[in-house]
């Protein structure tokens, strides 16, 4: 692992930056493995299932076992409870997300395209993802943010977007197919990653919200103390969101855009800012969050200042901004001509100073 950090030496310090411990204090203690990730809580939260319960009473019962949770997660942050004081219950409360996770599956409505298609007896939705967890990579990856590398990427197949620039187009569109992976499988690699060096465990694609149901089983097999990243779009149901509300460490957004006008064409999707940043705001109530924004050429007026003053308003205080300013023209990015290059410097510059200009805590 010592190579690996010399591969990007900003790494190194990365997490003693103070905007990092500041707005991020818990990620990195889960990091340095001084604080548990909430996972590992969850799991030995104890749930009482009884027969012929409804959907209906499963879900009070959650909403009852997240006070439980909380209460329980602020003891073992005070070191009042250790985390081997709590034993694994036979079902737990992350046992119980999974079943409802079941659920949501059924009639489909893990994100708010709400297809409510059986997934759980293979029928495909807008994202094209079954029944089985199909992968495209699982890697250790250098080229996250410095205070997210070396992090353990899962790469999952399928999305529920159709951005017309991604550079992930062969996962997300289905060009290549993935292989197969049982949850335990996954869990075992997740382990043999952290004892490697990563930071934590970081479930992206495409998107990982069609996955969620393997994100949650492969947590119930880990046995290490790992933060868990929930690298997304951020287009998940109400119901979605509180499913990952115990589960995710930190949220990493994709805030793309400013309006729905711009979200329909470039990423072929319905009521976007609304959908998306709500989830921001419940995402900065549950975890800490770095906010993701992938500067678009020509989208400044329309989405870059729009999105920088919705975060400047509601979660300034709450998340790290970074400006991406990488963006590369893929896919069918030519068949729009104002993306069909990379951003100008200026563009950038323009971008950063309005950042400033609002007292954002970004990093570039
Ligand atoms: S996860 Fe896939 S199938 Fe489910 S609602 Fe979203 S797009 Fe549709």
């Amino acid at each position: 692992m010592f190579e690996l950090y010399l591969l990007r030496p900003d790494t190194i310090n990365a997490l003693d930056k103070p905007m990092i411990k500041r707005i991020l204090p818990r990620y990195v203690k889960v990091v340095n493995d001084q604080a548990i990730a909430k996972f590992q809580v969850a799991k030995r939260i104890k749930f009482e299932i009884k027969r012929n319960m409804s959907i209906e009473d499963l879900w009070k019962a959650h909403s009852n076992s997240m006070k439980q949770f909380y209460r329980t997660i602020k003891d073992v942050d005070k070191g009042k409870i250790k985390l081997n004081g709590l034993k694994k219950s036979e079902f737990s409360l992350l046992d119980l997300k999974i079943r409802l996770t079941e659920e949501i599956m059924k009639s489909c409505e893990l994100c708010e395209r709400k297809c409510h298609v059986n997934r759980l007896k293979g029928k495909l939705g807008n994202c094209r993802v079954g029944k089985d967890c199909l992968i495209s990579s699982e890697h250790i990856h250098l080229g996250e943010e410095a205070h997210i590398s070396p992090s353990h990427t899962i790469f999952f197949m399928g999305c529920n977007f159709h951005c017309q620039y991604c550079q992930n187009w062969s996962i997300s569109q289905w060009f290549e197919t993935g292989y197969e992976i049982s949850s335990k499988e996954l869990a075992l690699r997740i382990e043999r990653r952290r004892k490697e060096g990563c930071r934590n465990v970081n479930y992206v694609g495409a998107s990982p919200t069609p996955s969620l149901l393997w994100v949650l089983e492969s947590l119930k097999y880990c046995n290490v103390n790992v933060p868990v990243i929930w690298n997304s779009n951020f287009y998940m149901t109400l119901k979605t969101m509180k499913i990952l509300d115990g589960i995710v460490d930190m949220y990493l957004p994709d805030f793309k855009y400013g309006n729905d006008k711009c979200a329909l064409r470039l990423s072929k999707v319905p009521n976007y800012f609304e959908v998306v940043s709500r989830n921001h705001l419940l995402a900065a109530r549950q975890a800490e969050v770095t906010v993701r924004h992938l500067i678009l050429p020509s989208h400044l007026e329309c989405c870059t200042f729009p999105i920088l003053n919705w975060i400047a308003n509601n979660i300034k205080e709450k998340c790290i901004v970074n400006l991406m300013d990488q963006f590369t023209p893929h896919w069918r990015a030519n068949e729009y001509p104002e993306i069909n290059r990379r951003i100008t410097e200026e563009e950038f510059i323009k971008a950063v100073n309005y950042a400033k200009k609002l007292n954002i805590n970004y990093i570039t």
